[in-house]
């Protein structure tokens, strides 16, 4: 009877220790998985017309209400992206470059000025926003640098960010600073910070390599370890300080 007694408590305490570490694995701000990191997976993600970690969005609403007692409707052009939609990106753009005739290198160079390989995208992550202002509406592209600047449809937007967004704790991602290496100035591409850079500092252990040893993906038998480690220091890293 003891040991039966004995396996009982052996067991009871094994339930209590997996429940307590599922919980911690659960908690968001602990680690995130690769498939959290690569778009491939995320439970934590909420919101219909858009998506964003459960976190993220909630300090976005409080920073919506903010600007709109200051006029400005914070919109959201884009939020959580999955992987399979970055690469459907990005083979677009791919076989459209090569039907131009860019040579390989060519090709991933040009795309790279502005969208990301897939599984390298922050959008990944459900913590990073592309923002315009909805009560000034533009016709065509809007998520363009010229649209936040010069009097400008979204430059009363981008003043107020500057001036607020830190306080609910987004940052620019892809700022206009000198030295700065990678993606274009964004001025539209806000990161929440807090988890953000959680986020990234797991990112650093990730293999790129096999992450791209993905066969329905454009080009990823030419991408070499030269160029992706390239690619890792100036674009995955051409990050605002804030978010390092
Ligand atoms: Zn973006």
């Amino acid at each position: 009877m003891k040991t039966v007694s004995t396996l009982r408590h052996f067991f009871t305490l094994c339930f209590c220790l997996s429940t307590v570490s599922f919980s911690l694995l659960a908690q968001s701000n602990s680690s995130p998985s690769p498939e959290v990191l690569l778009g491939k997976n995320n439970p934590y993600l909420v919101g219909e017309h858009y998506q964003l970690h459960k976190e993220a969005f909630a300090a976005l609403e409080k920073m919506k209400a903010a600007a709109a007692k200051e006029g400005i409707q914070i919109k959201v052009v884009s939020a959580f992206r999955s992987y399979d939609r970055q690469r459907a990106i990005w083979n677009r753009k791919y076989v459209r470059n090569a039907a131009e005739g860019l040579s390989p290198a060519a090709n991933r160079q040009k795309i790279i000025t502005y969208s990301t390989l897939p599984g390298t995208s922050r959008h990944h992550w459900g913590t990073d926003i592309d923002i315009i202002d909805g009560n000034t509406p533009v016709e065509g592209d809007v998520l363009l640098a010229k649209h936040f600047h010069h009097d400008g449809p979204f430059e009363r937007l981008r003043l107020w960010l500057e001036a607020h967004a830190a306080t609910f704790g987004f940052y620019c991602a892809y700022p206009n600073t000198p030295n700065r290496t990678g993606f274009n100035y964004e001025p539209w591409h806000y990161s929440y910070r807090p988890l953000a850079r959680t986020y990234f500092r797991a990112y650093k252990n990730l293999p790129l390599k096999e992450v791209l040893q993905d066969s329905l993906l454009q080009g990823y038998q030419d991408m070499d370890k030269a160029f992706l480690n390239a690619y890792r220091k100036t674009h995955i890293n051409g990050i605002a300080k804030a978010l390092k």
